[in-house]
């Protein structure tokens, strides 16, 4: 079978587009959009209206369901490191460095350092 798969979009069905229009000649409904995947909602909505109404509707219970926030989030010194790039620096062994956003201290990195998804400064807590 195909791996199409459907737009979760709660109101895809009622967008009358052309594409929606299925059936045959007496029995034609407005369906909700199937494809191979989607450009939005990480591949689950055929449009960003069709993300939005989704979103309208369930996301209080997908917000309360993988935990509301009751408190701030705090960034600390500790886990406060980004990666950062100067393009306009010429010596590439100066261009790549971490920088934290709250002591504004630079470290510098090497390219692959930099390129490095798992290399990181920041203490997991
Ligand atoms: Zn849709």
């Amino acid at each position: 079978m195909s791996n199409l798969k459907f737009c979760q979009g709660t109101a895809c069905h009622t967008y009358c587009t052309q594409d929606r229009l299925r059936g045959t000649k007496d029995n034609k409904t407005f369906q909700t959009r199937r494809r191979s995947s989607f450009y939005y909602g990480k591949s689950n909505f055929c449009s960003l209206n069709c993300q939005n109404d989704w979103w309208e509707t369930h996301g209080d219970n997908a917000v309360d369901h993988f935990g509301r926030l009751t408190k701030p989030k705090h960034l600390t010194e500790d886990n406060a490191w980004v990666k950062d790039y100067d393009w306009r620096v010429d010596d590439r062994q100066n261009a790549y460095f971490y920088v934290n956003k709250i002591t504004k201290e630079r470290r510098p990195l090497t390219e692959e350092q930099y390129r490095n998804d798992n290399y990181t400064l920041n203490q997991t807590n």
